[in-house]
Order: C-alpha cells, then sequence, then structure tokens
C-alpha cells in the first residue's frame, strides 16, 4: 500500500501521497543533525514558550484537526476532537515540567561535589501508528522537544494528512526549521534511517513484527529504543464489584477508538456468582451501540481503519468459533460500504487456544468465566502481552493481590486503563519496553550523566 488518504467510512481515496526519494531524506536527516547543534542548548523557558503555544494551536483547531483524523482513520469526531484536546495537554504539562523532570541531581559522595546531569541525546527517529494519529506522535514528541533533542517523524502510511498537520503545528508554535520534521516514507526506507549515524535513538509505537524489526536494526547500532507495542488487556470483575458502573465502563474499554486501542479491555475475566448478570448487562449494553458514519455526533463505533484489519479481525472471530466459542451478539462485516463490523460479545472460549491471548483489534470482547482470584489472575496473565489491565473489586486484600500478582505495565482498579501525562505509560513482555509520559517518558532519551569533582 502507498501513503494515502483513504476514508475508511466509504472507501474513497481522498489524497494519495509521493513517499520522499534518497536526497529528500538526506536533506531531512541533515537538516535535523544541524538544527540539533544549536536547539539543544536552548533555555527550558524558549522550549516551554513554543511548546506552550503549540497546546494553543491544537485547542484553537482542535475542530478541524478532529475531522482531518476521522476522514483518515474513521474515529468518532467526538473523540478526535477530544484527542486533539489531549495533545494540548501533553504538551502544556512538558512545558511546566520539563524542567523540574530534568534538573541537576545533587548526590552525597566521597567528592566535594557530585550528582547528575541530563543531557539531551540527539535526534531521534519515532515511528508512530495510525489509532491515535496525533496523541501517539505528541506523547513522545513533547518529552524529547523539551528535553532538547530533535524528532524525525516515520508515521503510519494511511495518515499522511495529520502527520504533515502535526510538523505544520510545531513550525507555526515558533519551534526552529528541523526541530520537529515528517518524513512521509514506507517502512521499507525505515532501516537506512535506523542505520544513518545522525539518528541516536528511535522509538517505535505499533505491532510486535514491527517492534521486533526495528528494535534488532537498532541493536546492531547499539542505539536506544522505546517500544509500546500491542497489548491484550484484562478486565476482571468480582462479585463485590459495582456492576452497573463495571459493565457501562467495560463496554466503553472495549469499544473505545472502534475498538482499535492497545490499552482496549480485551479479554473480560467475570466471577462465577455474577457471570449471567454481568453477561446480560454487557451483551444489551453492545447491542445498544450505535454504528455508523463516525462524523456523527450520536455515533458511538465508527469504520475499522482499512480493509485488512477488518479481514483480520473477521478471520480471528472464525478462529475463535471454530475452536468451540459462541456468539453472544454481533460477529459480522455490516452490509455497507466502509470497514464496518458489528459490535461482538464471546463467550465460551477456550483458554488454550491462541485467540484466546492475541490481541483483537476491533469491537470484539471475549468472555472468560472464573471460579476464583486465582484463576482470574491466571488467565490474566496466560498471554504474552503485559500492557494495561483492570480489576473491579470493592475487597481491599483483592485490590492488594491484583496489583502484585497481574503481569502489566499498569492496573486500573474499579476503573479503564487511561494514559495521562502525569502517570509513566508502558508495558512488559512483548508489549514493550521503556515508558513514556511523567517523568519516566522524559528520561528515556537523555544522557543520564554522572559528575564527579574532587
Ligand atoms: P504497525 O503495522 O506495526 O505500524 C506501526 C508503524 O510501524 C507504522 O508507521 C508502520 O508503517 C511502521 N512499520 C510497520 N512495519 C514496519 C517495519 N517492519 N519496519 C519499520 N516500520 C514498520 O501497527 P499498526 O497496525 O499501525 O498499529 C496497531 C498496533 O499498534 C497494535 O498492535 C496496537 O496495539 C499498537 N499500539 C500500541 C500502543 C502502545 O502504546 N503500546 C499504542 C497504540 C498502538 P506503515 O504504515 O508504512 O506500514
Amino acid at each position: 500500500m502507498g501513503i494515502a488518504s483513504i476514508n475508511p467510512t466509504t472507501g474513497e481515496t481522498l489524497k494519495t501521497f509521493e513517499a520522499l526519494n534518497k536526497s529528500q531524506i538526506e536533506e531531512r536527516l541533515a537538516r535535523g543533525a544541524e538544527t540539533f547543534k544549536t536547539y539543544r542548548s536552548s533555555s527550558f523557558a524558549t522550549r516551554a514558550e513554543m511548546m506552550n503555544r503549540a497546546a494553543d494551536l491544537l485547542e484553537r483547531d482542535k475542530s478541524e484537526l478532529g475531522k482531518l483524523m476521522t476522514l483518515e482513520m474513521g474515529k468518532p469526531l467526538k473523540a478526535a476532537i477530544g484527542e486533539a484536546e489531549k495533545c494540548a495537554w501533553v504538551c502544556r504539562y512538558y512545558a511546566e515540567n520539563a524542567q523540574y523532570h530534568l534538573a541537576d541531581q545533587i548526590v552525597e559522595t566521597n567528592a566535594q561535589r557530585s550528582g547528575v546531569r541530563f543531557q539531551p541525546l540527539g535526534p531521534v527517529l519515532a515511528v508512530m501508528p495510525w489509532n491515535f494519529p496525533f496523541w501517539q506522535v505528541f506523547r513522545f514528541a513533547a518529552p524529547a522537544l523539551m528535553a532538547g533533542n530533535v524528532g524525525l517523524l516515520k508515521h503510519a502510511s494511511n495518515v499522511p494528512q495529520c502527520a504533515l498537520a502535526i510538523e505544520d503545528i510545531f513550525r507555526r508554535a515558533g519551534f526552529p526549521d528541523g526541530a520537529f520534521q515528517t518524513l512521509l516514507i514506507g517502512s521499507d526506507a525505515v532501516e537506512s534511517i535506523l542505520n544513518d549515524s545522525r539518528i541516536v535513538a528511535a522509538t517505535l509505537t505499533g505491532s510486535e513484527p514491527a517492534g521486533r524489526s526495528v528494535a534488532s536494526i537498532a541493536g546492531q547500532q547499539i542505539k536506544k529504543t522505546v517500544l509500546e507495542l500491542g497489548g491484550s488487556d484484562p478486565f476482571i470483575v468480582m462479585p463485590s464489584a459495582d456492576l452497573v458502573k463495571a459493565v457501562e465502563t467495560g463496554i466503553k474499554a472495549r469499544t473505545i477508538n472502534n475498538g482499535q486501542s492497545c490499552i482496549a479491555a480485551k479479554r473480560f475475566i467475570v466471577a462465577n456468582e455474577i457471570y449471567e448478570q454481568f453477561t446480560e448487562g454487557f451483551v444489551q449494553g453492545m447491542k445498544n451501540l450505535r454504528v455508523g458514519d463516525p462524523m456523527e455526533e450520536s455515533t458511538d463505533i465508527g469504520p475499522l481503519a482499512t480493509p485488512q484489519i477488518l479481514n483480520d479481525l473477521a478471520e480471528q472471530v472464525e478462529k475463535a468459533l471454530a475452536s468451540g466459542a459462541r456468539v453472544l451478539t454481533g460477529a459480522r462485516k455490516l452490509e455497507r460500504p466502509g470497514n464496518f463490523y458489528e459490535p461482538t460479545v464471546l463467550d465460551n472460549i477456550d483458554p488454550s487456544t491462541p485467540v484466546s491471548c492475541e490481541e483483537i483489534f476491533g469491537p470484539v470482547a471475549m468472555l472468560f468465566r472464573v471460579k476464583n482470584i486465582e484463576e482470574a489472575i491466571a488467565i490474566a496473565n496466560a498471554t504474552p502481552f503485559g500492557l494495561g489491565s483492570a480489576a473491579w473489586t470493592n475487597d481491599p486484600a483483592e485490590q492488594s493481590r491484583f496489583i502484585d500478582g497481574i503481569e502489566a505495565g499498569s492496573v486500573f482498579i474499579n476503573g479503564m486503563v487511561a494514559s495521562d501525562p502525569r502517570l509513566p505509560f508502558g508495558g512488559i513482555k512483548n508489549s514493550g519496553y521503556g515508558r513514556e509520559l511523567a517523568e519516566f517518558g522524559i528520561r528515556e532519551f537523555v544522557n543520564i550523566k554522572t559528575v564527579w569533582i574532587a
């Protein structure tokens, strides 16, 4: 597939783009490296002023930017506008806190003075996915630029207009030419860029295969990487939970972003005592969702981003059914133009089948019935992924066991997994390594320099 905006609601090609050629890529790499020479020593105050201007632009233009996201990847417009607002939040968060997170640290030793200074690394390549086409980029770019690095974005090939709009925001905010550049390239051009000595590190948010590829190329070059990969998050409901809230939140957690979120709840693990009650409410709630044009205010679920994603999802559901799963609602493509799939609930999942712990990227929930907390934790952990997790219980002892026992980058109790600039975000196992957001995110692409003075 080339670099193109194709409206997933209609299948119409909106715009196509030529990938950059070798000399255009070279020109951008040179510009990034040149800009870094001076940008690295700009003050936090100067960077913060520009970052706050980027936030102003995101807030001012949120409706237009939201429309662009919806046109290119199909998320409901109200969510897309919310995404632009959240990007403004992360810009303001780092504008305000970067200096504090990266302040010199004094450490008492036998030296007259010793401690740590944080310094930027240089040009960082960011390989990003289409599912949160603004948020994924800003949560890398805001801390990276505030730390004094420069960024080069290789965005997913189906969201080129979003990629260009982001570059334009940083330019209009006053960042120097070369501080943030979009490279319109296919994934085949990534290897030579990673091998270029001017690129010092890389971050990738995307699928496991893409993560493996980028990390192994960067590993050969001894360049640091951060990987934010897929997830198969558990959503556990125990008998003491507030069931009405758990059902309502579970539906939202499964179908947010048309079901295409790395931290969407994908496996619902429900205690035997409340299984029927939970299932009844959950299935009814999924049936009530309005599927349709994501530009409409009333739409809950829009199309999947590409025909390929739609076909992959349908295939996964078929695999689950072939291994004994039962359909409680949905399980079919919609007969209309665009990449629409009906909200679906499956139960009777055999936990020993591969599909039971794969990432399902679409509005399809799998339900598991468990006898007790041990079984709930065992099923929650029976996946190669370890991104987010949610557990619903009002028993403090159970809360504590979930917090300790679930193998994931985050545990949310009586809530839905979500990112927040103030809290670290990332995974373990095949969900990747490294962290974004909070002080942990801004310290990923810095030299943690030890200073020791006799
Ligand atoms: P993807 O196919 O891996 O694509 C992500 C990015 O990687 C795109 O820019 C893509 O470029 C590029 N890419 C793909 N293969 C590559 C390769 N071999 N070498 C270099 N670059 C490569 O993933 P996606 O389908 O767009 O996104 C969905 C995945 O992202 C899901 O698994 C989801 O869970 C994960 N995700 C994770 C997080 C997190 O924070 N953990 C957040 C959001 C999404 P092209 O478009 O040109 O192929």
